[in-house]
């Protein structure tokens, strides 16, 4: 079966993405637990205590549409990913791709591209690649006779609040119609001609969703962020592209937080990525009701959720290291549990 395949039977396709150990772990000297034995194939070997204080290893396997190991670039993730739902918005649908794991297991990495040291690159993120490929089909006879207008928008939800990362955070209200249409009121949605001025706009929007940072990766491992590439044809939306870099999973010690705002963030994003996995799996078994209101996340992106032609992707990162290991399991069982088969 290929991607497509997975995709058309399935409207949903789950994958793991393992990262290299960095510099930290390394010089601690964590131990690499995560092997993914074959291309769908992901392991994770615990080092366990007996009561008698025999040391074993506790090998637990998770299968799913793909598995990428350590060495693989972004391009090659991407091709198994978020390439085969370009097509989707072309064929007038809506496609959504997910990044979702822990901080710093490498969701940002994967999705926005490169930030970390000086030369900071987010053409080889997964944001980029899928605009460049909906320039290049643009070109395409078939649909170049549509006369098809590129638009993108990116904005985060913080603490359940809407803020747009092209217009200096302004902070946006979402409103539901009667015809039950999901509106962010006012969000910037800007007109984009080349690759190029995708680029810009993710590095607007970036260094928007960085900036007034206490401390490194604070805010931003506490928002979901939304890239979306909206076609539309003569001012009506043809289809739409979300590519989102969730907020990091590991909110277990938030409960416990002495700081009450922490406590609400933390209860914050359990309650949308719970919502978020009830949303994908009603859409995975073609259940009638999606229960999208539920956060934020899902409010606004309701219209993913249902119709004839939505397709997901859901890229869950992890990190290798044994100190990882119960965020590591937490988020293969998520994964898990929003998969179809
Ligand atoms: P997250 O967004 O999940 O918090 P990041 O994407 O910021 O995590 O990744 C944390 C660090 O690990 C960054 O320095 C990033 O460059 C690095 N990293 C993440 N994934 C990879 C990868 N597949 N290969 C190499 N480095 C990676
Ligand atoms: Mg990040």
């Amino acid at each position: 079966l290929t991607t497509t395949d997975l995709i058309e039977e399935h409207r949903i396709c789950v994958c793991v993405r393992k990262r290299p150990l960095n510099k930290k772990e390394l010089t601690v000297k964590d131990l690499d637990v995560i092997t993914i034995p074959s291309k769908d194939v992901v392991m994770v070997h615990e080092p366990k205590q007996k009561v008698d204080l025999t040391r074993y290893l506790e090998n637990q396997t998770f299968r799913f549409d793909y598995a990428f190991d350590d060495s693989t670039t972004n391009e090659m993730v991407y091709r198994f990913t978020a390439r085969p739902l370009v097509e989707t918005i072309f064929d007038r649908g809506m496609a959504t791709c997910f990044a979702y794991g822990q901080t710093g297991s490498g969701k940002t990495h994967t999705m926005g591209g490169d930030f970390s040291g000086k030369n900071q690159d987010c053409s080889k993120g997964i944001y980029a690649l899928a605009a460049r490929d909906v320039f290049l089909m643009l070109k395409k006879p078939n649909y170049k006779k549509l006369d098809l207008q590129v638009y993108a928008t990116f904005f985060e939800i913080y603490s359940g609040k809407v803020f747009d990362l092209l217009n200096r955070k302004a902070k946006l209200r979402v409103l539901e119609d009667g015809k039950q249409q999901v509106q962010v009121v006012g969000l910037q949605e800007r007109e984009v001609r080349c690759t190029e001025d995708v680029l810009k706009l993710i590095e607007i929007g970036n260094s928007c969703r960085t900036s007034g940072q206490t401390s490194a990766n604070a805010h931003s491992s506490r928002s979901h962020a939304v890239f979306q590439i909206i076609l539309r044809r003569k001012g009506k939306m043809h289809g739409k592209f979300s590519l989102i870099d969730l907020a990091g999973n590991e909110r277990g010690a938030d409960t416990s937080s002495a700081d009450r705002q922490t406590r609400l963030e933390g209860a914050e994003i359990n309650k949308s990525l719970l919502a978020l996995k009830e949303c994908i799996r009603a859409l995975g078994r073609n259940k009638p009701h999606t229960p999208f209101r539920a956060s934020k996340l899902t409010q606004v992106l309701r219209d993913s959720f249902i119709g004839e032609n939505s397709r997901t992707c859901m890229i869950a990162t992890i990190s290798p290291g044994m100190a990882s290991c119960e965020n590591t399991l937490n988020t293969l069982r998520y994964e898990e549990e929003v998969s179809p088969q």
